[in-house]
């Protein structure tokens, strides 16, 4: 299996293989074409198995597809993610296999200052990376505006479960279009990511390495 194989754009194949990546690891085998069909997705894998490739590439391909950056900055993407390294991890990861498209994205998160993330809002960009709480406040605030959503990655469930971010992340679901595409990402699946699983997501593939 190849890359090139999972139908990717060939922006998105010049960063990949500018960054050296030979072949997709098995979540991204598995999820990459799951996204691309559309579907809702349970992944069960733990960090350090490519998890965020293989939902940022698909994000990519599609955000690049519809060009989405050029017109008024709605966000298309909300990746909510329990802390403030793993958003920028994520955020690394979008920068980096994003490299020859127009996507854009900001990172919200708790501990600094709002000031400058309201200005990034302001300024649109097409993902979002946040962690639940600090997103809630913004929401509340009126600076974030989810509406034109198409994809929502909740990354790490079980560690927001631990963390005791679970009523804040289903707050931002429920503030979510209904008609959006949802991957769902955690190492383990414990009964009350299963019971969130079952309620907001809608017929989903379920992949685990
Ligand atoms: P993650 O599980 O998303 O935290 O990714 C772990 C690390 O694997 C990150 O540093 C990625 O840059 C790297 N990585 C992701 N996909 C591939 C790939 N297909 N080939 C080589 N490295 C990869």
């Amino acid at each position: 299996m190849t890359f090139e194989n999972l139908q990717l754009n060939k922006n998105i194949l010049r960063a990949i293989e500018e960054l050296g990546y030979e072949s997709p690891t098995p979540i991204q085998e598995k999820v990459i074409p799951l996204v691309l069909a559309e579907k809702d997705i349970i992944g069960c894998a733990q960090t350090g198995t490519g998890k965020t490739a293989a939902f940022a590439m698909p994000i990519i391909h599609y955000l690049h597809k519809i060009g989405n950056t050029k017109k008024a900055k709605k966000a298309k993407v909300l990746v909510i993610t329990p802390t403030r390294e793993l958003a920028g991890q994520i955020a690394d990861n979008f920068t980096a296999y994003a490299k020859y498209t127009n996507v854009t994205q900001v990172t919200i998160y708790g501990g600094m200052s709002v000031k400058p993330q309201i200005e990034q809002l302001q300024k649109g960009a097409d993902v979002i990376i946040g962690t639940p709480g600090r997103l809630l406040d913004l929401y509340k605030q009126k600076h974030l505006d989810l509406d034109s959503l198409h994809y929502l990655v909740i990354d790490e469930a079980d560690l927001m479960l631990d963390m005791g971010f679970i009523d804040d992340v289903k707050k931002l679901i429920q503030l979510t279009p209904s008609n959006r595409q949802t991957l769902l990402f955690s190492a383990t699946m414990p009964l009350p990511i299963r019971e969130l699983a079952h309620e907001f997501l809608q017929k989903p593939e379920y992949v685990a390495v």
